[in-house]
């Protein structure tokens, strides 16, 4: 059975915009979105701002009404307590996220975040629901010794060792060496591990999960490149660093039909 899959374009901000050129950021968004007749039902956009900035851009979206989903860049798998400079899902969920990225290369490579910890973070977000997005990818050693599917395969079968089939998530295939670099995988490079993702969503949850749930690439994306990834099968949108942190440019992303 064909499930159509609504795209989803997701723009991380990384350690970038402070809460009011946060607020500028988003009004404009949203208008140059809005001009240009961006449907979003067909389209989702999804901004991840940095935690300071979060309820000024979910105050001015409820405000607004903008179709915009937002969320944080990361999320604690603790519930509360004394866990000093950590964010819990709770309070992402009390600030109306939809999304929290999870696992991201930047976390697991620059704060060791284990597996473990990342199916941690996972069950945190999807019992305050909110969808995670799970970041796997492999480094050019990986790569280059186990080939593109293994490490992104085993990391993607242990960020689901605490879900179960009632859940609402997003996976993002992002390849360690195409962040940040310019060097983005080509759409066949990541077509290939997007369907090896989704059959490992199939074999540990099911055929219909499995054909419900967004896998996103992710990786040196940009208006140029975008629609090559987006003609392929299995992925269903794009985790965008750099290339969201310009209005325009994300717009053309979002807009690359
Ligand atoms: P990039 O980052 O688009 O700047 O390569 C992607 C990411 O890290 O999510």
């Amino acid at each position: 059975p064909t499930v159509r899959r609504v795209p989803l374009i997701a723009g991380n901000w990384k350690m970038n915009l402070d809460h009011l050129q946060a607020i500028a950021f988003v009004q404009k968004l949203a208008w140059t979105l809005k001009d240009a007749n961006h449907d979003f039902s067909a389209v989702e956009v999804a901004v991840f701002p940095p935690f300071t900035d979060l309820r000024s851009v979910q105050t001015l979206v409820a405000a607004d009404k903008l179709p915009l989903a937002f969320g944080g860049q990361d999320v604690s798998e603790h519930e509360s307590g004394a866990f000093t400079g950590e964010i819990s899902a709770a309070f992402l969920e009390a600030l109306e996220s939809r999304y929290v990225i999870v696992g991201h290369s930047e976390r697991r490579t620059l704060h060791a975040e284990t597996d473990e910890q990342v199916a941690g973070k996972v069950a945190a977000a999807i019992a305050h629901n909110i969808a995670p997005i799970i970041c796997v990818g492999e480094t050019a050693e990986d790569l280059e010794t186990h080939g593109a599917s293994a490490v992104p395969v085993a990391q993607l079968r242990a960020a689901l060792s605490r879900v179960d089939s009632a859940a609402d998530f997003v996976v993002a295939y992002e390849p360690v060496w195409a962040i940040g670099s310019g060097q983005a995988a080509t759409p066949e490079q990541a077509e290939q591990v997007a369907a090896a993702l989704r059959a490992v969503i199939a074999e540990v949850l099911g055929d219909d999960v499995a054909g419900k749930t967004r896998i996103l690439y992710g990786g040196s994306v940009k208006s140029g490149n975008i629609a090559g990834f987006m003609r392929e099968p299995n992925v269903d949108g794009a985790l965008v660093g750099g290339a969201s942190l310009d209005v325009n440019e994300f717009a053309a992303i979002v807009r690359y039909q």
